[in-house]
């Protein structure tokens, strides 16, 4: 089991995303990164090993200023524990993080590659990228778009997803995966599990199958 966690609000959120990594590391994991919007874009850093290992990498570069972000400790199950391998996964303006086992992924990867896709880790969690990134290119919309991609997925999942033109917003779905949205009064959390969320506040609810959630900072 891996663990998610989001934040979109009026406060800065990489030092949320690492406490709210740190929160769900009672789940086991092998890897773990985030994801930001900046004012330059969509920023990913992603390690192997620990969540302390993470916060080195981050406390090495450019500071990342953000009041929008995701994170994702990761519990292998395609490919080795590499930081290539670590969520999140980027293709082309699509970013997301991944709990989960996507069963048809090997017929999708080889489906994709005849389309002339290139793939840069062994996960099942870029196949679901890259199929949500289609479906997107085709819709237009994002959320016509992950209904197109729950409709080609099958497995168990839980998607944080963010799309590079629809800056601050979060969008999560999930099926058979765990993922509860908590609204605080600085924002809107994410996350697989409570004591990531427990700092900020005690409102919750679960998000049910079939659902798709979006957060704004409204
Ligand atoms: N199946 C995905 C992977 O191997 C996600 C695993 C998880 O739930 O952390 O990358």
């Amino acid at each position: 089991m891996c663990g998610i966690i989001g934040y979109t609000g009026q406060n800065e959120s990489t030092n949320k995303i690492i406490s709210g990594l740190k929160a769900l590391a009672y789940r086991g994991y092998d890897s773990a990164g985030i994801a930001a919007f900046t004012d330059e874009g969509v920023r990913v850093v992603k390690t192997a090993g620990k969540v302390s290992v993470l916060e080195e990498e981050l406390n090495r570069q450019e500071e990342i200023v953000s009041t929008c972000a995701i994170g994702h400790t990761r519990w292998a199950t395609h490919g080795a524990p590499t930081s290539c391998n670590a969520h999140p996964h980027r293709v082309g303006a699509v970013t997301l993080v991944h709990n989960g086992i996507i069963e048809n992924e090997a017929e999708l990867r080889r489906e994709l590659k005849k389309q002339g896709h290139e793939f840069h880790s062994q996960t099942d969690t870029e196949v679901a990228a890259a199929i949500i990134e289609q479906c997107y290119q085709r819709e237009k919309d994002p959320l016509k778009a992950l209904w197109a991609a729950e409709e080609i997925l099958r497995g168990a999942y839980a998607f944080a997803v963010l799309f590079d033109d629809l800056p601050d917003n979060i969008y999560a779905l999930r099926r058979q995966s765990p993922l509860l949205i908590a609204p605080a009064e600085d924002g809107v959390y994410l996350a697989s599990d409570l004591p990531a969320v427990l700092p900020y506040t005690k409102e919750r609810f679960t998000l049910e199958e079939g659902e798709i959630a979006v957060l704004t900072k409204q």
